[in-house]
């Protein structure tokens, strides 16, 4: 078999076999096909696709190109499974999500990323707390787990080698929207944690990875097709990134925000509706509830109870934090010494928030990277955003910004005002959940 010659055939649109995929995914992560046979590879599948079959083979030859995680050497006594998102802005679901399903009985193995473009990552937040590793040997990661029940840590370079060559690639050559090609590379790394069951959230809105929501549903039915036939219960829902999920957005804010909801301190209402749903799905998806009202149950009963909160202290404190975080959090969780409020220009509705361009601000204050190689400031960010639907007065903040200095303050002052609508009229409800995907 030549590389060549599999490029030839997807270039003219012919399907290609399992072991012609396999063979080129071996030459990815083995460097026997070049770096401009990669490249011509991704826009042949860009321009003429794949079927879900050959979807399904490039999965897991990509997740098949490193450790791929086994669980049954350790007799867990609940099911491992997992969820991924799009990503977005102020969602700090994981971090909540993980205890609660461990307090239900699941097992969590969650590899998480780093923030990408105007999106946060779990694994930049996670770094904020003082002390947290998220980086721990492969052996410390499978204790917590069985020990805890969740682990939330990020991804070693043993994970799917070859997504990372292929999505380098894809990267500077114009050939990252493609379904097949995103589907593949998301679920060959998330498969590679060795999970029964995937619920995966894929955004729709101004502030999602997927620019239009017709494009959003054709991602998360391909990720519903390809995660089944890959051999691991998948379901997806579909939820709104219109606006920021949570009142802030920022890595420090946000596991300040999530300190609160599993204490009960505050559960925001969009953050919790959705939280609720995609545990629920994850609940019913591997087994551990036998229905929606059943999950919604018993997720209330461990965030009452105080289990959820146990969970994620001991997840904390087993990978390097400190034991004492939810009591004394300001000694771990870096801030800002200037918070300056944005202030809206008119008064009126809020009709629409253009939230990727909320996700940049915290960008600019220092919160994201514009490289790779970039380090983050956790304490910087935006708190106190107003929610669509609203009703404010001019001069009322439409959120605080949380910056080093008075420039990066204005300049985010600026971002937030123009990065919200407001209008004499209110404007329809914005939904929070618009669909659920299965097989
Ligand atoms: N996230 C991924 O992991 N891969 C893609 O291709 C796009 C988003």
């Amino acid at each position: 078999m030549l590389p060549q010659e599999i490029i030839r055939k997807k270039r003219d649109g012919v399907t290609l076999t399992a072991e012609e995929i396999r063979f080129f995914v071996r030459g990815i992560t083995d460097g026997g096909v070049s770096e401009g046979q990669v490249a011509s590879f991704a826009m042949a599948v860009f321009f003429n696709d794949m079927s879900t079959d050959e979807r399904v083979a490039f999965t897991l030859a990509m997740r098949d190109s490193g450790q791929v995680l086994e669980w049954r050497s350790l007799d867990l006594p609940g099911p491992v499974v997992d969820k991924h998102s799009t990503g977005g802005v102020g969602d700090v679901v994981s971090l909540l999500l993980g205890p609660m399903i461990a307090a239900c009985g699941g097992f969590v193995p969650m590899i998480s990323g780093r923030g990408l473009g105007h999106t946060g990552g779990t694994l930049d937040k996670l770094e904020s707390i003082a002390g947290y590793r998220a980086m721990p040997e492969i052996g410390k990661f499978r204790e917590v787990v069985r020990d805890v029940g969740v682990a939330i840590i990020g991804q070693t370079a043993d994970l799917a080698p070859a997504d990372k060559r292929v999505y380098s690639i894809r990267d500077v050559t114009a050939t990252v929207e493609s379904v097949a090609m995103i589907t593949s590379s998301i679920l060959s790394k998330k498969l590679s944690a060795g999970l029964d069951a995937l619920v995966m959230d894929v955004k729709v809105g101004s502030g999602a990875f997927m620019p239009t929501p017709e494009k959003s549903l054709e991602l998360a039915q391909a990720i519903v097709h390809v995660g089944n036939g890959a051999g691991t219960r998948t379901t997806a829902l579909l939820t709104d990134m219109n606006e920021s999920l949570s009142p802030c957005a920022g890595n420090a804010l946000e596991v300040r925000l999530a300190l609160d909801y599993l204490s009960g301190r505050s559960r925001p209402a969009r953050l919790h509706a959705v939280t609720l749903a995609l545990c629920a799905e994850m609940l019913v998806v591997s087994g551990i509830s036998a229905s929606d009202e059943a999950a919604r149950v018993r997720l209330q009963a461990v965030l009452d109870s105080g289990e959820a909160v146990e969970r994620f202290a001991r997840m904390v404190s087993a990978l390097g934090g400190p034991a004492d975080l939810f009591e004394q959090p300001g000694k771990y969780l870096d801030k800002t010494s200037l918070t300056v409020p944005a202030p809206a220009q008119r008064g009126g509705f809020v009709s629409r928030s253009n939230c990727r361009a909320l996700g940049l601000a915290v960008v600019g204050l220092g919160g994201g990277r514009t490289r790779p190689t970039d380090n983050i400031d956790f304490a910087v960010g935006l708190s106190a955003l107003v929610r669509i639907g609203e009703r404010i007065e001019a001069g009322q903040p439409l959120a605080l910004v949380h910056a080093r200095n008075d420039g990066a303050a204005q300049r985010a002052v600026q971002e937030v005002q123009a990065a919200y609508e407001i209008s004499d009229l209110a404007p329809p409800d914005n939904p929070l959940i618009y669909q659920r995907i299965a097989a």
